[in-house]
């Protein structure tokens, strides 16, 4: 049988950051203002190590680079997704990102960002913007300049458990007091919108009016998630969505199930409880990818996973 590949995740120190990815997850952070943990993840500003096995201390570009049998041999120059855990203490900013052909032509042939958002916690008023109000791009252009932000976005409340679409072009933030699971594309691209007018050692941050101006739909459309529930013995899988890039499942384990593998390959990352993945323990916050044949595999304990694939 294959290599279980866990990874080693990075972190990143941001004005909105917490301290939750420590008291909550038992991660080594750098600050007490640490905003994301990039658990599953090859992109160049966050490239996860493997933590053991034969490829222990290589990165996860690298077994992408040399390895791809390991990935079902999938076609892409980088590996094509990346997962994170983010934890807001205050509100981002309020941002859009492109899609990939906006950003291959503007953005030195990145990938767009299309993202998704699994709510892990959050206050118990808690919100999150997604959308925004205005009917055209003539009304959005004069609602930014005239700064009518509260008007402009769409801004709903939220509870544990509920999940996001973000396709590109969608106005959103992430608000104080949430802590999600980020499984998107593998792109760092994204225009900022509006930053609540804060200071970062001692400067606004840039702003990217005109590129939001461009990518941003207009009017914003709803899009619908989730639905169906699949009832096995021990476990409950949620299907929380399938798009062009990504499918991602809730598993909720109680016992013993026996799964087999028939993706290219499976990222898993454990959010609650502790048990095993064959006779290997895992507990909340270890992130994994399961590789191209591993075949048939046991989950057994009390576990939540959220899982995403190609
Ligand atoms: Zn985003």
């Amino acid at each position: 049988m294959k290599n279980i590949i866990f990874l080693e995740p990075v972190f990143k120190s941001m004005i909105w950051g917490g301290n939750k990815l420590a008291t909550e997850y038992g991660y080594d952070i750098p600050s007490d203002h640490t905003g994301e943990c990039w658990a599953i993840s090859a992109h160049k500003n966050g490239d996860c190590t493997i933590k053991k096995g034969e490829f222990r201390g290589q990165t996860l570009s690298w077994l992408w680079a040399n390895h791809r049998e390991l990935f079902g041999n999938a076609q892409g120059e980088v590996f094509p997704l990346l997962i994170k855990i983010i934890d807001a203490k205050t509100d981002l900013s309020i941002q859009v990102h492109p899609d990939d052909a906006y950003a291959r032509e503007k953005e030195n042939g990145s990938l767009g960002k299309t993202e998704c958002w699994y709510i892990l916690d959050c206050d118990e008023d808690g919100e999150i913007v997604v959308g925004h109000n205005a009917r055209d791009k003539e009304e959005l252009r004069q609602m930014i300049e005239e700064k009518r932000w509260k008007e402009l976005i769409k801004v709903r409340p939220i509870k544990k458990g509920d999940f996001f679409q973000i396709e590109p072009g969608t106005v959103h933030a992430i608000k104080k007091g949430t802590v999600i699971l980020e499984t998107q594309q593998n792109s760092d691209i994204t225009y900022r919108l509006y930053d609540y007018d804060r200071l970062e050692n001692g400067k606004p941050r840039e702003l990217h009016l005109e590129k939001s101006i461009d990518v941003i739909r207009c009017p914003h459309e709803d899009k619908n998630t989730g639905g169906s529930v699949t009832e096995l013995n021990a476990c409950r899988i949620e299907h929380l969505i399938t798009c062009e890039f990504y499918t991602v499942d809730k598993l909720t384990l109680q016992g013993e199930q026996e799964f087999t593998m028939d993706q290219k390959f499976l990222n898993v990352s454990v959010i609650a409880g502790s048990g095993f993945i064959d006779e290997t323990p895992i507990k909340k916050g270890d992130h994994f990818i399961l590789p191209y044949g591993y075949g048939k595999y046991v989950l057994k304990g009390e576990l939540e996973l959220i899982t995403s694939h190609i």
